[in-house]
């Protein structure tokens, strides 16, 4: 998300279409049943007992719903929202500017929450537990603290890096969800959807084409589906059927099993150049020349998931379906 001071939610997505895509019930968000029957439940108390929600974690790769998520609960429990993210807020100060504006019963989602600096995390444990803020004024030995009481609201936090959150930080939070990978169904549906927003008719076929190899991500598939709309625009189509998805996908470089260049490009250089792994994320990224995070944020959970690499303490290792799915012969190996 950048840098930036603060996320207003207009500025959080510079992609309109994008933005008018997203869901804004908990009926319209697709798939991921039981979180939304536990949301459900939680929130109709919550209204009932007139307190906020309790604070909530949202746990996933990228793209699978959960700013939509944050969204979705103040909407539903009829608040406002801010949003922000762990490295937006650079200093006590900061973090103490967005509290004390908050109203009762808000929801303050904060995206990359793992990405807090430690004293910026250390203002949000009195307030997410008491609704109290500390202040320290002055420094030294004429050093005071000075207690404010805040709103209740809901902290709403979203990471993709579950293993770097802090536990004092994991403590506070009373209900955490893990959002999982979509199954082509459900993406068809949200592309169906979506489609129908747009104001362009994808078939049945055109978008189950899209979903199998959307990586079981929402963003992938919606930004799928906006390629295939071009193409379907210059080619004059009437609508996305199964051949012009295929188009589209094979235009960008997108193979059967939802894999891209540089997905197959992980799976050729722990094969031929680690002998099949497993080789230190380190090593790999510095062999790809790409970026450690995006490879085992963005890149590695879809290839985990879909049985192409496995994680040993040692390292990553190619399995056997890698093998096969680049052709290579393993026999020697397996
Ligand atoms: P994250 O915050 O996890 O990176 P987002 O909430 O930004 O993901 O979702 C990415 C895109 O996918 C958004 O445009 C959103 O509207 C759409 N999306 C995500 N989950 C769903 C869902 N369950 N149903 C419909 N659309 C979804």
């Amino acid at each position: 998300m950048g840098n930036h001071r603060f996320l207003k939610p207009e500025t959080e997505h510079v992609d309109q279409s994008l933005r008018a895509l997203r869901p804004t019930l908990l009926d319209e968000f697709v798939g991921q049943e039981g979180i939304k029957r536990r949301l459900r439940i939680y929130i109709e108390a919550a209204k009932g007992r007139g307190e906020p929600l309790d604070h909530v974690l949202l746990l996933s790769p990228p793209g699978l719903g959960k700013t939509t998520l944050a969204h979705i609960i103040a909407h539903e429990m009829g608040v406002n929202i801010k949003v922000s993210s762990g490295p937006a807020i650079e200093r006590p100060g900061d973090l103490a500017a967005i509290l004390t504006r908050l109203s009762p019963g808000d929801v303050f989602f904060i995206d990359e929450i793992h990405r807090l600096r430690r004293q910026v995390e250390e203002v949000l444990y009195p307030a997410m537990e008491e609704y109290k803020l500390d202040i320290v004024l002055g420094e030294g030995p004429h050093a005071r603290s000075l207690r404010l009481d805040l709103a209740p609201f809901t902290l709403v936090g979203a990471t993709t890096r579950e293993g770097l959150l802090t536990s004092p930080l994991r403590d506070r939070f009373e209900v955490t969800f893990r959002l999982e990978f979509y199954t082509p169904q459900e993406l068809s549906e949200i592309i169906r959807r979506a489609g129908a927003r747009l104001g362009v008719e994808v078939s049945e076929e055109g978008a189950w084409e899209l979903a199998t190899r959307a990586r079981g991500t929402p963003r992938i598939a919606l930004r799928l589906l906006r390629r295939a709309r071009d193409v379907a625009q210059v080619a004059k189509a009437p609508l996305i059927d199964r051949e012009l998805a295929r188009r589209t996908l094979d235009m960008l470089g997108i193979d059967e099993e939802g894999l891209d260049g540089l997905d197959r490009r992980i799976l050729e250089v722990i094969i031929d150049r680690f002998d099949g792994g497993p080789v230190g994320l380190e090593t790999l990224a510095a062999a790809l020349g790409e970026d450690r995070d995006t490879i085992s944020e963005v890149y590695e959970p879809y290839l985990i998931a879909r049985g192409f690499i496995r994680r040993t303490p040692q390292g990553r290792q190619a399995t056997e379906k890698a093998y096969r799915h680049l052709g290579r012969s393993s026999q020697s190996l397996f």
